[in-house]
């Protein structure tokens, strides 16, 4: 097989930037995954995204396939979202007051995710998983955490242990800076294995505060939970005392209208107690919650004895364009999402086979992703089991042609309701050439 990572075109532009970047900043980014460490080449900076476009500085426009890694669920730009943070910040930024917007956002998310009663609204993924886990150990006085790997859940310590995205991305075991006290406050067990979670909490269940899962992750490719993993997850914690946190960052809101739990829940052991959200609820601002049975919420401050704070939480502008993308999730953009991800999947599906590159793509709602491997991807393991070289060389093919796909073999791709059929066509006529280079 291939796996020449080759690098079709020049980005001067780009490349001056990155010089720039690196001068400031280590690897020149501000988030690791938005290097090009793993594909090789020059990381594209953006200038502007319109509907399913980006351009870059060097005036080539591409089709979105990150939509910045999730949030932009209606594509660039919206006219809708606009208007809504136009409004916003004619009337200031920050008030470090109670507002009205956030109060809008949190009855938004409360109306759709039925089992949450109550939310907390922070500005990143990482806080809300953060939080909920502080919550989750406020709650039942224990402190461990069970994981699972190739799961993300941002880059709280205690949750960096064979996390995936970059983490996945760039091979790390783990990250340096987490004290090994910390890092023995978590058990991390293989995804889709509920007798290795049998067996943990056999052993230790009555020290375990939390179960936190991705509810179908993304973060290693996109690996759905086997039919009935989920619900024993939550029949084992509640046999044994211990919450579970279903993190939806990157599910919530974009699987359906109630994100992962919408499509897979309700269970007949119950639904999860906690729930972290993030990406889409921000509409492309920093927002991010979490939420879930008002009991468990209430031991937060200023009520209960949990402390947790944030001098932007709630940011009115931010909340703005969180709610007024949920308002534009409709039933028919998911029917559109899951048209884009069908149309896309299926050429990549032929266009793969014809080549003769071994492929697996997998789909959680409208997200997907594929592995350069035969067979299907149920845990990290089997992630990490693919011709990476190959991704290379099929991202770069892809890129020269206009395609703008997550720069690592372990994310899942996004579309968004503005990928028209032009958007679709520009991806699928891209890809022969791309499977052709990944052979
Ligand atoms: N949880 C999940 C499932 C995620 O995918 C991410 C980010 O990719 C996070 C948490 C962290 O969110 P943030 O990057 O906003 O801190």
């Amino acid at each position: 097989m291939g796996g020449m990572t080759a690098h079709p075109f020049d980005a001067p532009a780009s490349q001056a930037l990155l010089e720039r970047a690196l001068a400031v900043t280590p690897g020149g980014v501000n988030s690791p995954v938005r290097a090009f460490r793993a594909v090789g080449g020059t990381p594209r900076f953006m200038a502007s995204g319109t509907g399913p476009y980006l351009t870059d500085v060097d005036g080539r426009e591409y089709v979105d396939l990150v939509c910045s890694w999730g949030p932009m669920i209606l594509g660039h730009g919206h006219p809708a979202v606009v208007e809504a943070v136009s409004a916003a910040v004619s009337q200031g930024f920050s008030f470090g007051t109670p507002s009205e917007n956030e109060v809008a956002l949190g009855e938004e998310i409360v109306a759709r995710v039925e089992p949450v009663g109550q939310v907390r609204l922070v500005s990143s993924g990482t806080e809300a998983t953060m939080s909920a886990i502080r919550l989750a150990r406020g709650y039942t006085g224990r402190s461990l955490i069970v994981k699972f790997a190739g799961c993300y859940h941002g880059h709280v310590d205690s949750l960096l242990a064979q996390a995936g995205s970059g983490v996945a991305t760039f091979a790390l075991p783990d990250s340096a800076g987490v004290p090994k006290e910390m890092a023995a406050e978590t058990i991390v067990l293989p995804f889709n294995d509920l007798a290795a979670v049998e067996e943990a909490f056999a052993a230790r269940g009555s020290e375990i505060a939390a179960i936190i899962t991705e509810a179908s992750p993304g973060n290693m490719g996109v690996v759905p939970p086997a039919p009935g993993f989920t619900e024993g997850l939550r029949r084992i914690t509640a046999a044994h005392g211990a919450l579970l946190i279903s993190d939806e960052v990157m599910t919530g809101f974009r699987c359906s209208a109630a994100g992962w739990y919408g499509l897979e829940g309700p269970y007949a052991a119950g639904a999860p107690d906690l729930f972290t959200f993030g990406k889409v609820m921000g509409g492309g601002f920093p927002a991010a919650a979490f939420g879930g049975r008002a009991d468990v919420m209430a031991l937060l401050a200023p009520v209960g004895p949990v402390y947790q704070a944030g001098t932007l939480s709630g940011n009115p502008v931010a909340t703005a364009a969180g709610r007024a993308t949920l308002q534009q999730c409709t039933p028919e953009l998911y029917a559109r999402l899951d048209e884009v991800a069908d149309a896309i999947t299926g050429a990549l599906d032929t266009e793969l086979g014809r080549a003769g590159v071994p492929h697996t793509i997998q789909r959680a709602g409208s997200m997907f992703s594929v592995f350069f491997r035969d067979g299907a991807v149920g845990n990290y393991d089997q992630a990490r089991d693919q011709h990476v070289p190959a991704f290379a060389a099929f991202f770069h093919s892809m890129l020269s042609q206009g395609v703008y796909l997550p720069p690592s073999a372990f994310e899942s791709w996004f579309v968004s309701g503005a990928h028209d059929d032009a958007a679709v066509d520009r991806i699928v006529s891209a890809l022969p050439a791309a499977a052709s280079a990944a052979a």
